[in-house]
């Protein structure tokens, strides 16, 4: 295997200081693209996780006693610094996850975003005063800050999805440890780096990096001090962090799997539909947990979008993220690949035909071709799995109930997309939908303003918005009496 240079940043981040593991033990990080190693990085386990927890604990009265526009002057500060590095934390996300260099640049964009958001919501988090109902008393409502909170992030967002935790956690007062996936953790030291210099105290932010996510994520849901868990992972791992956060009652928010529909009636602009699916479908090579996963297409209308989307996909530019051009990098790694084979072979085992790509890209390694199957059916696993690959399989229906019925069809319930020109039926679809997030004519949603999450088995919570940073605040009632 070649050794490219280590430009990075590799050890882990505890109580304001850069340390490997107690046993001196590390992992590799390697490039999706080329199988090269980027990086040895410690793993560390539950007893390096402790001390983390316990710095977390020892910062936080410091940070929870800072007034609400100190924090955010140091918020505001990381903000502008991870732009004024956005080049080269970009270069860290397409080395070891892959994405192509604008995608990457646009998620460093889309991580500083947050900071700058929750720097301003952490100053308006209000309490109550509530009506007396006893004329010798009052009620008072105080919100306050959890405190000592874990994360445990995944690959395909490697800095956003720390950006957006932590973000909210810091804004309310909270200390944070992370744990980022294994196969992406220089983006989450480089994050931490960049904190440290804005200004965020040491023990405020930590990043525990290790290859054992099981005894850390153990650790990080049986500690008593850890009041909240953020997690944003897979739907089978997220139960199992639900059921270890059950024996001290931890509080949880879950952002997980989905299996987003992506409906297009008869009555809809169909070139906009195309445009929407591309994007959605594609994206990060078909790695969010956003992208469309099913497209329900009126019959009408089948025919026509799938041949213009397959002939828009076969033109996509498959390469390493870093070339000029490319649009889609390679998948995470070699299982990945093998699950959308799978996928793809049990759907034309079932009867679906292929009109572009169907299997790896001549380029071999991770990379699979954009795909587009027509004739899916609800039978096929495709159908019922998230594919996390750039393959688009169509599904005709016959009327608006058959498409609601399909699109609901699933334990999952993120996102779903529909397009159509009708504004009744905007209204009933949308409404209709057991989605936590729906976009109307548009494939492209997520924002910092918005509240994102799931319901059914997507997960609980929402993150980002008015709405995220509550999550890291407790109410507390206060009781004045003999007034
Ligand atoms: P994953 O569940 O395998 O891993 C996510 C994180 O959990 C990683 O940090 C991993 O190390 C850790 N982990 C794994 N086993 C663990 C255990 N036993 N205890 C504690 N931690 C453990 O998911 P992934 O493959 O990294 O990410 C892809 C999944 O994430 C997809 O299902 C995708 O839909 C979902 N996702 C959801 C959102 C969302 O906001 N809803 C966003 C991005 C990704």
């Amino acid at each position: 295997m070649t050794r490219e240079p280590r430009p990075f940043r590799h050890q882990a981040f505890i109580d304001g200081a850069f340390v490997a593991a107690d046993n001196g033990a590390t992992f590799a990080v390697r490039d999706p693209a080329t199988g090269a190693v980027l990086a040895e990085v410690p793993d560390l386990g539950a007893a390096e996780t402790r001390r983390a927890i316990e710095a977390a604990e020892r910062a936080l009265p410091g940070w929870r006693g800072k007034l609400a526009k100190e924090r955010a002057q140091i918020l505001r500060r990381l903000h502008d610094l991870l732009l004024a590095d956005q080049e080269r934390l970009a270069q860290i996300i397409t080395a070891e996850q892959g994405k192509p260099i604008a995608e990457a640049r646009g998620e460093i964009a889309y991580a500083a975003a947050y900071f700058d958001w929750f720097a301003e919501e952490g100053r308006r988090v209000y309490g109550d005063v509530i009506p007396q109902q006893a004329r010798e008393k009052r009620i008072l409502v105080f919100k306050q800050a959890i405190g000592v909170t874990a994360a445990i992030t995944p690959w395909n967002f490697p800095s956003a999805m720390i950006a957006r935790k932590a973000g909210a956690a810091l804004a309310a007062g909270c200390t944070m440890v992370v744990k980022p996936a294994e196969l992406t953790p220089l983006s989450a030291i480089a994050l931490a780096e960049i904190a440290q210099r804005a200004g965020v105290p040491d023990g405020v932010l930590n990043v525990v990096t290790t290859n054992d996510p099981a005894s850390v994520g153990a650790e990080l849901t049986s500690n008593p001090t850890v009041r909240k868990i953020s997690f944003t992972g897979s739907t089978e791992v997220g139960k199992i962090l639900l059921r270890q956060a059950a024996e001290n009652v931890q509080k949880c928010s879950m952002e997980l799997g989905g299996n987003a529909p992506f409906i297009v009636f008869a009555d809809a602009d169909v070139d906009l539909a195309v445009k929407g699916a591309l994007a959605t479908k594609y994206r990060n090579s078909g790695q969010t947990c956003v992208c469309a996963n099913r497209f329900l297409v009126h019959r009408d209308v089948a025919e026509t979008f799938a041949a213009k989307l397959a002939e828009a996909a076969s033109r996509l530019k498959v390469g390493r993220g870093v070339e000029p051009g490319v649009v889609i990098g390679p998948l995470i790694e070699e299982a990945a690949v093998e699950k959308v084979e799978r996928l793809v072979a049990d759907a034309r085992a079932r009867g679906a035909k292929v009109l572009t790509g169907g299997g790896r890209h001549e380029l071999g390694g991770n990379f699979y071709a954009p795909t587009v199957l027509v004739d899916a059916r609800q039978d096929m696993q495709i159908f019922q799995e998230e594919i996390f690959g750039p393959v688009a399989a169509v599904t005709p229906f016959e009327d608006e109930a058959e498409a609601i019925r399909l699109a609901n069809s699933t334990h999952y319930g993120l996102a779903a997309y529909f397009y159509s020109r009708d504004i009744a039926r905007v209204f009933r679809v949308a409404e209709s939908l057991e989605f936590g997030m729906v976009g109307v004519n548009e494939s492209l949603m997520s924002s910092e303003a918005a509240p994102f999450g799931g319901v059914k088995q997507s997960g609980m919570g929402r993150e980002g918005s008015k709405y995220g940073i509550e999550s890291y605040l407790e109410i507390k009632y206060v009781c004045l009496g003999n007034m």
